[in-house]
């Protein structure tokens, strides 16, 4: 193994001079170490930024410790996301998730992942994007937010709001103020929509907007309250919407 093409999932600092890097590949995730990654005038510093997509080019070790990187190529920087303070914000956010999620690491598509970023980088409608990923990692972690029927009493009629802590939706019947929100129409459609979708369906998607901070915040309650895992990277993102 002396070339490694992956994603850079995490980023950490273990001294003054270099850092660990998790590495999403198409055969699972690898630990890398960067060394001198962190000097003002490393060469690799460049590829081994969180969410690159870059060529790890390896010294020869025993297989059995944390490989160590010789030198990097960028295969895609993101630029237009690394430029962008929501997508930016967006992108660590994903990167945090596939780094945490504990599943087994064949169920994760690297293509796929590198399509989200792809799509975050060109989309006009940077929730949009992020909500389906979301989805995607609700659905992988075995809690997918059920939106075919009210979660409670299973009629398909007057859905009103949605449950976190059911899981799902609510309809108006079973609908409690003080304990479930309540949404329009027309989000609620977003949220069905964004569940039975997948990037392909994403042109069809962002033309049911606008996408805005709500779903995300449902999503997030949903991974929050029933995952196996907490984004760091979430608070932020509250923050900034509420900026904007
Ligand atoms: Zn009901």
């Amino acid at each position: 193994m002396n070339d490694i093409e992956g994603l850079v999932i995490s980023f950490s600092e273990i001294n003054e001079a270099d850092a660990l890097l998790h590495v999403l590949t198409a055969q699972g995730k690898v630990t890398l170490k960067a060394k001198g990654i962190l000097k003002v005038n490393s060469k690799n510093a460049r590829g081994c930024q969180l969410y690159t997509h870059s060529m790890f080019h390896l010294l020869q070790s025993n297989a059995k410790t944390t490989h160590v990187i010789k030198s990097v190529d960028v295969i895609h920087s993101y630029r237009m996301v690394r430029e962008d303070l929501l997508k930016q914000t967006l992108a660590c956010c994903m990167m945090e998730a596939l780094d945490k999620i504990n599943i087994r690491e064949t169920e994760l598509d690297f293509n796929e992942c590198c399509a989200y970023l792809q799509a975050l980088e060109t989309s006009r409608h940077p929730y949009c994007v992020f909500s389906l990923f979301l989805c995607m990692i609700l659905r992988l972690s075995g809690i997918a937010l059920w939106s075919d029927s009210c979660v409670i009493c299973n009629t398909k009629q007057s859905i009103c709001a949605v449950s976190l802590k059911e899981g799902g939706f609510i309809c108006k019947d079973c609908f409690k103020p003080s304990v479930h929100r309540h949404f329009p129409a027309e989000k609620l459609r977003q949220l069905r929509y964004l569940t039975h979708a997948d990037l392909k369906q994403l042109p069809l998607l962002e033309s049911y907007g606008p996408w805005e901070y709500d779903i995300v915040e449902v999503l997030l309650g949903m991974l929050e309250l029933h995952g196996e895992f907490k984004m760091n990277g979430a608070a932020f993102l509250g923050h900034l919407n509420v900026l904007n």
